[in-house]
Formats: C-alpha cells, structure tokens, sequence
C-alpha cells in the first residue's frame, strides 16, 4: 500500500509561506524513494487558488468561513481527524508558531510522536531517517522515523522553495469539514508588525550583532562600520531583549526574516530560531572567537577572531579603500 505523507501548507494574507514549499520538497525525497504519495492540507475559505503551484500528488482543500485565518483549535480539529482516520506515515508542519501549535497538541491528543527542528530527511534501508538541529543549533540529531505514524516539525536549511512548487499540480479534492467547535482562541484582526525606521527585510548589507558584542557601548563602533560600508545593523534576541537595539532590528523566529546580498553575523552564535530567518541571504559571513559556532555550518566566509578587535580596524580598512576609490 502507498505510503502518504501529510504536509499542512501553511499561507498567511494569501501567500503560501516558504515553509510550506520546504516541506513539499522534503516530503517529495522520500516519495521518490519509497510508493508513496506527498498530500497537502490546505485549509482556508474561498481560497483553493493557493492549491495552484503546490508539489503535491493530491491536495486536500477544507473550505470553511471559520477556516479563514488560523486559530489552533479548528487547525487540530480538521488535521487530528483526518489523521486519525487515515493513518499517514508522516504528517510535516512547519517549525512555526503555526505548526508548534497544532503538532504539538495533536501529538499529545492522539498519542503520536513528535520530532522536533527536522532540518532533513532521507530513506536508508526502505527506512525514513531524519536529521534535527537540537540544542539552539549545537548539536545535529540522526534517527529513524517511528512508525506507524509520526509528526514531525521542520526548520528551513536543507531545501529550496522552488523544489517545493510546480507548475502543474496535484489534483485538488474538495473535502468535507468536520463540525467545528466554538473555540476559545478566536482570529479577531491581522495587525501587520511595525517595520519602525527602517525595514530590514529589504536592507541589501546586513550588520549583525549578538550577544558577543558585550555591551551597548559596543554598538558604537558596529554602527561605524555599518556607515562606512552603507550597510544596517541589526542583531540576535539577546542585544534586543536588553533593550539595546529596537525589536524592529530583530533577526529571527520572533523577528524578521532577511535575505540580503550580506549578512554579516557579528559574534552570533547560530541557534536555529535565529538562522532559520537568514538563508535567503545571498551570502553569510560570521565571525566568532568559538570556531565550533554553529553559524559557521551555514557562512561561506568566516573568521575565529575577536570581533571588538577586527571591526575598528575592518572600518579603517574601508574608510581608507573609499578614500583611495
Ligand atoms: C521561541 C523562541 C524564539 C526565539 N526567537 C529568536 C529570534 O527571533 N532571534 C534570535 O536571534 N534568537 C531567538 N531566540 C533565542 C535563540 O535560541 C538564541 O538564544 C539566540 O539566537 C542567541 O543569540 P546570540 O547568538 O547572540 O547569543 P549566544 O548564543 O550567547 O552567542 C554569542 C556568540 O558570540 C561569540 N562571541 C563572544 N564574544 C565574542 C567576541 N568578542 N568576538 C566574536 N565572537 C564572540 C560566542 O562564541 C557565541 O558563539 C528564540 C528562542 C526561543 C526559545
């Protein structure tokens, strides 16, 4: 019997998230492994056109007025049952505040595993194996995929969007709701975060500080390196958890998520809710005095030195390169 893997295609002011086509294209490896068939969930309301460009053999759609936008309990209600009744050997979503909220209960109610921050997988030996980046991305954990079922979360890193989308999709399948229960979690108004003095989703050069800048006295000489290379600075959780920079600069899950020409990661240590919002970037260079930093795994260019020494004198080095130029 075929094999189907679940993937709940997430969409947000009517875009399908990029999450959503990773997950398409992971789902996809295995299937052209194992006799299986990739089937996507999409829940929504009059809006079956998202279904259009989706990799997928099959889609679902659930069409619903209470579909319209997410609210986790008629998520878990629609995708508990429909797993429940047929039994998939994988159901995928997105290591998002979406997904986490609808796997991780649905885990619990229905007694399900959970592998967590997925970055990969694979078939070895007729097997699905997966590869999770654990511990804010130190560590890389191997297993096998239990079965018969298994839920699984998944981070950005090891596919492309592109592989996930297809100019001639699946066939689309109306299917029927289940009664909806009054929720207690209701979708009242999409409020668009503040992009504040500028937006740094859209910046071309990145500056970017973590918590090995120390101190806030320090931002004086990153923002100087920023002027002289016409770049922006932005940083990790902790320098704006600190009320060091504004949450407008903030690169990550809680943030925004960048894809500059560079990004250049300043004394960041590379744990994943940080990265995943950082591999649009065209290119990434770290530097970090720990040369086991998970952001090496990720930068094409790096440097093990002290940051507080290398950038007065990287300025310096541009400041004197633009006087000759
Ligand atoms: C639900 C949730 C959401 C989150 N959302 C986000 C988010 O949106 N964005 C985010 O960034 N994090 C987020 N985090 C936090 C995240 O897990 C990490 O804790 C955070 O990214 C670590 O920031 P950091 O790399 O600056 O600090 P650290 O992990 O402490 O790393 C500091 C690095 O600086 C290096 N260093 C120290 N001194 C120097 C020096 N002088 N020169 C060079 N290198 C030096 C160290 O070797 C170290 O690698 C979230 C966590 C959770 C649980």
């Amino acid at each position: 019997m075929k094999q189907e893997i679940f993937v709940l295609i997430e969409h947000l002011q009517g875009r399908v998230t990029d999450i959503s086509y990773l997950m398409l294209a992971a789902a996809r490896g295995i299937t052209e492994k194992l006799d299986g068939n990739v089937v996507a969930l999409l829940l929504g309301h009059n809006q079956r056109a998202l279904a259009n460009d989706l990799a997928a053999d099959r889609i679902l759609y659930f069409d619903h007025p209470d579909l319209a936008h997410f609210t986790p309990g008629a998520y878990q209600r629609v995708i508990g049952s429909l797993i429940e009744e047929n039994k998939p050997r994988l159901a995928l979503f997105g290591d998002t505040s979406i997904g986490v909220e609808v796997a991780g209960p649905l885990s619990a109610r229905l007694n399900l595993p959970l592998v967590s921050y997925c970055k990969s997988l694979r078939v070895e030996n007729n097997e699905i194996k997966f590869t999770s980046q654990i511990c804010g991305g130190k560590l890389m954990a191997e297993g096998e995929l239990p079965s018969p079922t298994a839920l699984v979360t998944m981070i950005p890193g090891a596919y492309k969007a592109e592989q996930g989308r297809s100019v001639t999709p699946g066939v689309v399948v109306q299917a029927s709701v289940p009664q909806l229960d009054k929720h207690p979690v209701r979708f009242l108004q999409y409020i668009e975060p503040e992009t504040g003095d500028v937006d740094i989703t859209k910046e071309a050069l990145l500056i970017s500080v973590g918590r090995g800048i120390q101190s806030k006295d320090n931002l004086e000489i990153i923002q100087e390196l920023a002027d002289a290379l016409g770049g922006v600075v932005c940083a990790s959780r902790p320098v704006v958890d600190q009320g060091w920079l504004p949450a407008t600069r903030l690169v990550g899950k809680s943030g925004k998520r960048v894809k500059p020409k560079v990004y250049l990661a300043l004394g960041i240590s590379g744990a994943t809710e940080h990265v995943e919002a950082i591999t649009d970037s065209e290119v990434i260079i770290a530097v970090n005095t720990d040369p086991l930093a998970p952001i090496f795994n990720l930068a094409k260019y790096g440097a093990t030195v002290d940051l507080l020494d290398l950038v007065p004198a990287l300025t310096e080095a541009v400041k004197q390169a633009t006087v000759k130029a």
